[in-house]
């Protein structure tokens, strides 16, 4: 059945764990569009459910209900009420955990683990973060003004910035969808979302949590769609709209910067990465090797933050690279809920075809497979699914392409390094600049990478520690702006200085 925005439906009990298809959340009515794309599982790429694509009458709906929203009962609420509303929708996610985690597993095939202890609590903490945070942010004194020899006072009020885009990737849906979301709201915005085609179930799912715990109407409304001329575009373009955080890659970010300029609307931008992995010959060799793991193989190597240029100091190299061959070799490929799986197919046949051919072309650019860099045979139907093998090379050039552009998927290099200036200059030559790992005992090394690594993020012997407090984003082309912290203030609400002439 087809609806527009202006005949809605009265809303389904549930929308997702019924079906699994996903329509659009407009004005907190449930929005079918007739027009039909299919979810796929990467697990064995069966049909998880139908989705809705929005097209520029839904867009349009659900930006004008936001705007509704942030005039109406949403702009009438006391920072506290909103707060305490936010409460509410992480603690009911956690009340729906099941749910969640069965819709992030039916569109990525994460393991279940994965999608249970972090994706998902962390999804719904989100909300309880900001809220906390931005509810004890200390208000801007009033200051008298010398230069003016007493003569006016100033104070500054932030407001909110308005109706916020929020454009999310696939490969951590709930997760880094709910880390916009959370302060958006927290700060008294309303927001649209265009979840990615691939995995649409999680964002719309929490329409439904909205709607249970009282959030009102047009708050939080989710439009489905692709990108370049479908949701995504029309929602970047659409000149009702405030602002527009995105996380993907850096070539959307400048298809979306283009339309953003279109009014000059400001951008938060969190985008791709081609992280170095610094490992000295002090290092703890255990922790490096188990840090390394992580950063290049959780979640099939499909996170912005991921190593995919190991540098090794060459005293340990050989020991190093006989090391991560094995550990990557111990990894469990198979669906989540198999018990001692590791990792998960990639997220679709279409992303697996690309990372195919980044294997490709590390073959032909002449790189030594230590190994992996092919298609694993899973069996039955997970043979229908994007599964590739965990791969490891050594033995390329700086210059070839497979050290300077992001894969995204379960594979890095290894290469030799002698001096701490080289690996310094060697790390911070690429167009990138997200984070990095460093795994010394030396405090003096330590300190100087973390002055001298040209990125926004530089763990030090960890990875992916995060203090929510913190400011997160890309140095270079991989981002512009900050969010975690007080930072998030900076892009969610507008400082306003006001004079008065005593
Ligand atoms: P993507 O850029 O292909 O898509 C992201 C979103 O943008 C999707 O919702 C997509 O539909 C939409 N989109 C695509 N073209 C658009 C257009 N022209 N106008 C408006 N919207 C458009 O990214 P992806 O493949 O979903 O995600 C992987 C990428 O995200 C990687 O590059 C990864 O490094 C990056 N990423 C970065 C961070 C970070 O914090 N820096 C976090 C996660 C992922």
């Amino acid at each position: 059945m087809t609806a527009s925005a202006s005949t809605l439906e009265a809303p389904a009990a549930t929308q997702i764990a019924a079906d699994r298809d996903c329509r659009n959340f407009i004005a907190g009515q449930w929005v079918e569009t007739g027009r039909l794309f299919e979810n796929r599982n990467p697990i064995d790429n069966s049909l998880v459910g139908q989705v809705h694509e929005a097209g520029r009458a839904e867009v349009d709906a659900a930006v004008t209900a936001a705007r509704k929203a942030l005039r109406g009962p949403w702009g009438k609420l006391t920072l506290d009420e909103r707060c305490a509303l936010l409460h509410k929708v992480a603690d009911e996610m956690m009340r729906r955990h099941a749910d969640f985690v069965a819709a992030e597993l039916a569109d990525t095939g994460m393991p279940l683990a994965f999608a249970s202890n972090v994706n998902v609590p962390r999804g719904a903490a989100n909300f309880k973060v900001f809220a906390d945070l931005f509810r004890n942010v200390p208000t801007e004194a009033f200051a008298q003004d010398v230069h003016h020899g007493g003569k006016a006072i100033n104070y500054s009020l932030r407001s909110p910035r308005g109706v916020i885009a929020v454009v999310c990737p696939w490969n951590l849906p709930l997760l880094l969808m709910t880390w916009k979301v959370g302060p958006a709201l927290a700060c008294g915005n309303t927001v649209v979302v265009k979840p990615s085609e691939e995995t649409p179930s999680t964002a719309t799912l929490l329409g439904e949590v909205m709607r249970d715990v009282g959030v009102p109407e047009g708050v939080y409304n989710v439009v489905h769609g692709f990108g370049p001329d479908s949701a995504g575009a029309f929602l970047t373009e659409h000149p009702g709209v405030d602002g527009i955080t995105f996380t993907g890659e850096t070539g959307t970010g400048e298809a979306i910067m283009r339309a953003a300029a279109k009014g000059v609307r400001p951008v938060s931008f969190e985008l791709g990465g081609k992280n170095p992995g610094i490992v000295f010959a002090d290092a703890d060799l255990d922790a490096a090797i188990e840090g390394i793991t992580r950063s290049t193989f959780q979640n099939t190597g499909q996170v912005c933050l991921g190593t995919e240029r190991v540098y090794v100091e060459r005293p340990i190299f050989d020991a190093f690279v006989a090391r991560l061959k094995a550990s990557a070799e111990a990894l469990v490929m198979g669906p989540p809920d198999r018990t001692g799986v590791t990792m998960g197919p990639l997220i679709s046949q279409e992303h697996r075809r690309k990372v195919l051919g980044y294997y490709e072309k590390a073959k032909a650019e002449g790189a030594t497979i230590v190994t992996g860099g092919g298609v694993p045979a899973m069996g039955d139907a997970l043979d229908e699914g994007s599964w590739v093998e965990p791969t490891i090379w050594t033995g390329l050039p700086d210059s070839s392409a497979m050290l300077r552009e992001e894969v995204f998927g379960p594979c890095c290099h290894i290469a030799p390094f002698d001096t701490i200036d080289e690996v310094i200059g060697r790390s911070n030559a690429t167009a990138y600049g997200l984070a990095a790992t460093v795994w010394t005992q030396n405090l003096s090394t330590a300190h100087r990478m973390g002055a001298e690594l040209e990125v926004g993020i530089c763990w030090i012997n960890s990875w992916f520690l995060r203090d929510l407090r913190t400011a997160f984003g890309g140095a270079k082309q991989s981002g512009i702006g900050r969010e975690g912290g007080v930072h998030s203030l900076e892009f969610y609400t507008e400082l306003k200085n006001v004079c008065i002439k005593l």
